[in-house]
C-alpha cells in the first residue's frame, strides 16, 4: 500500500499510510478517489490521501458488522486492556500525531502535544476503566424481579472536524469501552493524523474490523454513513448546518441515534469583583488559544461597565501581538488558521464590523506570510443584534460590550441561539452560583475558561446540540438499555 512520508518536529520523518483504514488493512478506495492535504502555513501541497465513496463506506459497515459479532462477546477486560494498550501507543508518539496535527491543521505544536494529545490518552484511560462498569440495576416488580442491561448498540460512525485529534478520541473511547464496532470518518482538512491513529490500533491489537478510519468528504463518505441502514449511530461533531443535515439523513434512513456536539459563541462575563489579572489571562486565551477555532472559544466578552474602559485596553494590550508562523517552531505562539475558506470567512466578518462602524480595538487584519494568518481583533461597543455578536467566527475574533446589572448580562448572554459554554469572573460566591444556574449552556466555567478534563462531560444546550462526550454521561449514548423482567409467581 502507498505511503507519504512529510516533515514533523525537529525535521523528523514521518511516514503516513494513504489508504483506507478497513479491516486493519489500508487499501484504496475501489474507484480511486484521493484527497489533497495541504500545509496552511505555506498554502503548499502536503499529501494525497485516499477519499472512501459510498462504496467504500459499505465496505467498512461490513467490517464493523463482522466484527462486532464477536466483539460483543468480548471480555469486558479485553477492552479495557485495548484501550489502555492504545493509550500508551498514543502517549509514545504523542510527538508523531503533534506534527501531523500541526502541519495539516496549523494547530501549535506544543498545544497539540500538552492538550490534544494528552487529553487523547487521559480519554483512553478514562474509559479503559469503565469499560468492565457498564453495568445495570435490579428493581423489585410485584411478580418478582427486573433488571436493566446496558448493551452496546453494534455498528456505530462518527463523523469529526478538523479541530481538533482529542475530538476523535472522545468519540472512539466511550464507543469502545461500551462494546461497539466503529467506523470514523476524518475531515478533509486534517486526514493525515487519524492515519497514524489507524497504524496504532492495529499495533495496539484491536481485532479486524473494531475500528475503522475513512479519510473522505463530508458531502460524500460523511453523507454516505448518516443514510446508512446498517449503521446503527452516529456521533456528530462540526457545525450546526452539517448537524441538521446529519439529523434530516438520520430521519430518513433507519432513525439511526443521533449525538450532535455543535457550533458556539460562547459568552465571558467579567464582574467588577473579579480577579481583574486572572479574567484577563482567560478571556485572552479563550479567544485567541488555536486561533479561536474552538467550539468553545470565548468570543463574546462582557465586562461591567464600571471596569469597561481600563479592562478593555488591558485586554488589547495582552492579546494584540502574537509571533506568526511555523507551528512546529516553539518561539511561534500563532499558527495559520485551517484553510483558505476559513481564512475568508473570518476576514468577511471582520471586514462586517469594519463597515458597520464597529469600535476596532486592534487587528483587523491578513497577517504577513503565504500562509493563512490573521491578526488577533477585538471590536468593541458591540450590539446585541450585530452578527459578530451573533455568529460563530471560529476565528481569533473578539465581540466586546458593557453591561451594568447581572440580570442585564445573564439576558444577553442567553441571547443566542446556541449554549455551548460560557465563562464568568467574579468572587462573590453567591453570585457565581445564581449566574451559573441561569446560564443557558451546557458547560459554566467559573474564574477560568476550557478547561478540559476527560471526567467531565462536554456538549451543548439549545442549538449547540445534544449528547455528551467525556465524563460517564458519554456512555449512555453509545449504550442501549434493556429491561428484563421476571414472573416469579407461576
Ligand atoms: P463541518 O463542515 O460541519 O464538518 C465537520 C465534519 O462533518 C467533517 O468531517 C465534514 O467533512 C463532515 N461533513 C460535512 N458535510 C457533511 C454532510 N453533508 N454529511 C455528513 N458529514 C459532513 O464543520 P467544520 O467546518 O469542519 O468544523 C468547524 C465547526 O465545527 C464549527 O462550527 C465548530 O463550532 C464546530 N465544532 C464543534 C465542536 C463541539 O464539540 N461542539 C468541536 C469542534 C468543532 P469535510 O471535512 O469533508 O467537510
Ligand atoms: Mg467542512
Amino acid at each position: 500500500m502507498t505511503s507519504v512520508t512529510v516533515r514533523g518536529i525537529e525535521g523528523r520523518e514521518i511516514t503516513v499510510q494513504t489508504g483506507l483504514f478497513i479491516d486493519n488493512e489500508f487499501v484504496p478506495a475501489q474507484n480511486g478517489a484521493t484527497l489533497d492535504v495541504e500545509n496552511p502555513t505555506t498554502a503548499t501541497h502536503l499529501a494525497t490521501v485516499s477519499a472512501a465513496q459510498k462504496e467504500d463506506v459499505d465496505l467498512a459497515v461490513q467490517s464493523a458488522k463482522k466484527a462486532f459479532a464477536t466483539w460483543k462477546k468480548a471480555e469486558p477486560s479485553t477492552r479495557r486492556e485495548l484501550l489502555n494498550k492504545l493509550a500508551d501507543i498514543v502517549e509514545r508518539d504523542g510527538p508523531v500525531l503533534a506534527s501531523l496535527e500541526a502541519i495539516e491543521g496549523g494547530f501549535l505544536y506544543r498545544d497539540s502535544l500538552g492538550l490534544h494529545v494528552a487529553q487523547a490518552v487521559e480519554n483512553l484511560r478514562y474509559f479503559a476503566g469503565w469499560a468492565d462498569k457498564v453495568d445495570g440495576t435490579t428493581m423489585s416488580i410485584a411478580q418478582g424481579l427486573a433488571y436493566t442491561r446496558r448493551q452496546p448498540i453494534g455498528v456505530c460512525a462518527a463523523i469529526v472536524p478538523w479541530n481538533t485529534l482529542m475530538i476523535f478520541f472522545w468519540k472512539l473511547a466511550p464507543a469502545i469501552a461500551a462494546g461497539n464496532t466503529l467506523i470514523i470518518k476524518t475531515a478533509e482538512l486534517t486526514p493525515l493524523w487519524g492515519q497514524k491513529v489507524g497504524e496504532m490500533i492495529r499495533e495496539a491489537g484491536f481485532p479486524p474490523g473494531v475500528v475503522n478510519i475513512l479519510p473522505g468528504l463530508g458531502s460524500v463518505a460523511g453523507q454516505a454513513l448518516s443514510e446508512h441502514d446498517e449503521v446503527k449511530k452516529l456521533a456528530f461533531t462540526g457545525s450546526t448546518a452539517t448537524g441538521r443535515r446529519i439529523m434530516q439523513a438520520a430521519a430518513r434512513s433507519n432513525l439511526k441515534k443521533v449525538s450532535l456536539e455543535l457550533g458556539g459563541k460562547g459568552p465571558s462575563i467579567v464582574f467588577d469583583d473579579a480577579d481583574i489579572e486572572n479574567a484577563l489571562l482567560w478571556t485572552t486565551i479563550g479567544i485567541t488559544a488555536s486561533n479561536g477555532q474552538i467550539c468553545a472559544a470565548g468570543s463574546r466578552i462582557y465586562v461591567q461597565d464600571t471596569i469597561y474602559e481600563k479592562f478593555l485596553a488591558e485586554f488589547s494590550k495582552r492579546s494584540r501581538d502574537a509571533v506568526h508562523g511555523d507551528p512546529l517552531l516553539p518561539e511561534t505562539t500563532k499558527g495559520a488558521v485551517a484553510s483558505s475558506a476559513q481564512l475568508d470567512k473570518i476576514l468577511s466578518y471582520v471586514e462586517k464590523g469594519k463597515s458597520s462602524g464597529l469600535r476596532l480595538l486592534h487587528g483587523g487584519e491578513k497577517l504577513p506570510g503565504d500562509g493563512y494568518f490573521v491578526a488577533n481583533t477585538a471590536f468593541a461597543d458591540v450590539g446585541q443584534s450585530h452578527s459578530v455578536m451573533r455568529e460563530e467566527i471560529f476565528g481569533p475574533v473578539a465581540s466586546i460590550a458593557s453591561f451594568s446589572t447581572e440580570q442585564e448580562v445573564i439576558d444577553k448572554a442567553n441571547d443566542s441561539d446556541l449554549g455551548l459554554n460560557s465563562a464568568v469572573f467574579t468572587n462573590n460566591v453567591n453570585r457565581a452560583l445564581r449566574v451559573s444556574e441561569a446560564l443557558e449552556t451546557g458547560t459554566v466555567t467559573v474564574n477560568c475558561w476550557g478547561l478540559v478534563h476527560a471526567n467531565t462531560s462536554f456538549g451543548g444546550m439549545k442549538q449547540s446540540g445534544f449528547g455528551r462526550d467525556m465524563g460517564h454521561e458519554a456512555l449512555d449514548g453509545w449504550t442501549v438499555t434493556k429491561t428484563v423482567k421476571y414472573n416469579l409467581l407461576n
